[in-house]
């Protein structure tokens, strides 16, 4: 599952699964908060992140579309 950390400076940090969002969080550590590199264990980043489901479900919403584009294609089969 897709998560992120809102870090105290208002930057959102992304990952797809836990290791690309320790990846993206300690590449933002080294950009804006050189003085924490090295300090925040992996364990601790993951305890500031939170599911991206909770502010925005991408996926289930394309899939959505995607259903509504093949009925749509189906109707107009049928009505031809
Ligand atoms: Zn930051």
């Amino acid at each position: 599952m897709a998560k992120l950390i809102e870090c105290e400076d208002g930057f959102v940090v992304r990952g797809e699964d836990d290791d690309a969002l320790v990846a993206n969080a300690e590449r933002h550590i080294a950009e804006a908060h050189p003085d924490l590199v090295g300090k925040l264990s992996r364990d601790e980043i993951l305890a500031m992140a939170k599911d991206e489901l909770l502010s925005m479900a991408e996926e289930p919403d394309s899939n959505w579309q995607r259903t509504k584009v093949t009925r749509g294609a189906r109707r107009t089969t049928a009505a031809t």
